[in-house]
């Protein structure tokens, strides 16, 4: 896969989208709270607001860590994914090491 193919799929997955459950228009986010770093409330409402108008509220969550944070908030804790526990245990035992510094861009 080429750079140019990675960066174009990074796009497409960065586009959450929800769907109505009921008549499968599409939904848009019009308000949403945040009361923890690692959590938002979402208020969704149905684009096809005359012929369905359903509405409802929404949450999102961050549920599991899969590459710790160059620069980590010690208030938020979430918990490591299996695959990153296992690679913790490694590094812990010195048989790999898991956070290099950040490459820095090459100069011309
Ligand atoms: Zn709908």
């Amino acid at each position: 896969m080429t750079e140019q193919n990675e960066e174009n799929d990074m796009q497409e997955v960065s586009r959450l989208r929800f769907d109505c459950p009921h008549c499968g228009s599409y939904m848009k986010v019009r308000t949403s709270k945040t009361h923890l770093p690692e959590y938002r409330e979402l208020y969704l409402h149905c684009t096809n607001e005359f012929k369905c108008g359903y509405r409802c509220k929404a949450a999102l969550s961050i549920s599991e860590t899969l590459a710790p944070s160059y620069r980590p908030n010690l208030a938020v804790n979430i918990k490591l994914s299996p695959w990153l526990k296992q690679k913790v245990g490694l590094e812990n035992q010195g048989q790999i090491r898991l956070i290099d510094e950040p490459k820095k861009e090459a100069k011309r």
